[in-house]
Formats: C-alpha cells, structure tokens, sequence
C-alpha cells in the first residue's frame, strides 16, 4: 500500500486519523508512531484509543514504559522516550505489553525497532506549523 498523506489543522483531526487507522486493526496489531516532541503522537493515539472502545484519559505512561487500556481489545501503549537503548533491557519487556490479544501503539519506537513484530502501520507526524500537522500512514 503507498503511503497516505493527511493534512490536519486542529487536535480532534489527528485523533480522527487515528481512529480511521484503528478501523483497519486486529488485534496482535503493532503501530509505530514518530515524530518530534508535540507533534501530536499521543493525541493520534488518544483518536485510535477511543475507536478502540476506550474510556478515559489516553495520555503518555509517565513512571512506566507503557500502559494497558481498553477492555476486548486491550489497547497496550508504550512510550519508549525514556528507555535509551534495548542493550541490557530483557526482551520481555516489550512482549509484556505487546500480546497477541492487544492493539499496540508505539510512541518513539526507534529504539527497540529491531524487536518488534507484527507492525501493521508505521505512522510519522511532523510539525507544519502553528497547529498544522503532516500525518504519513505506511
Ligand atoms: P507528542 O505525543 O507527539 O509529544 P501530543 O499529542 O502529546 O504530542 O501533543 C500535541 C500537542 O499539540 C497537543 O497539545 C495538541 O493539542 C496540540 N496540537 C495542535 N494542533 C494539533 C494537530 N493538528 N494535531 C495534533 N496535535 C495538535
Ligand atoms: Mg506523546
């Protein structure tokens, strides 16, 4: 599939992406989510979380690599900006969170990439200005 390019101008159309990608999800299904700080990777998660079936706040694990949310399907989140480097962490970190039962949202995915199985979607955010984004959903 080509890369599909969205434009959004407001928050609630990056969740609308978001919830438009997780239409398309199974659970075992990993996706990765790049982009600089406040590009708006976790308000993308936030929209897909919600299409999920999850209530409540959707915000970054903040004392814990990720987070489990949602019901059927679990919805797992991580957020690997503080994890560094995968060298000298036991790989069942990652497998703890990342089930064959739950849709998996990766937030700075780069450092553990190599691990990872079952990416469905590689999603980038980028800054285009003021509240413009540029989302690219491969
Ligand atoms: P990240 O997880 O990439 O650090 P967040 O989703 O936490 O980013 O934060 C993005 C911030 O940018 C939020 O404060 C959000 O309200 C704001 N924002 C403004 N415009 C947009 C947009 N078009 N899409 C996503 N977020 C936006
Ligand atoms: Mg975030």
């Amino acid at each position: 599939m080509p890369p599909e390019v969205k434009h959004t101008h407001r928050p609630e159309e990056t969740e609308a992406a978001g919830a438009e990608l997780a239409a398309r999800l199974s659970p075992g299904d990993v996706v990765l989510v790049s982009g600089e700080l406040g590009s708006g990777k976790t308000t993308f998660v936030r929209g897909a979380c919600r299409a999920l079936g999850v209530e409540g706040p959707v915000t970054s694990p903040t004392f814990t690599i990720g987070q489990v949310l949602g019901d059927v399907p679990e919805v797992a989140h991580l957020d690997l900006y503080r994890l560094g480097s995968m060298a000298g962490e036991d790989p069942a970190l990652l497998e703890d969170y990342l089930t064959p039962d739950r849709v998996g949202f990766v937030e700075w995915p780069d450092v553990a990439e190599p691990e990872l199985e079952r990416v469905a979607a590689r999603v980038l955010l980028e800054h285009e200005g003021g509240d413009h984004r540029r989302i690219t959903v491969a």
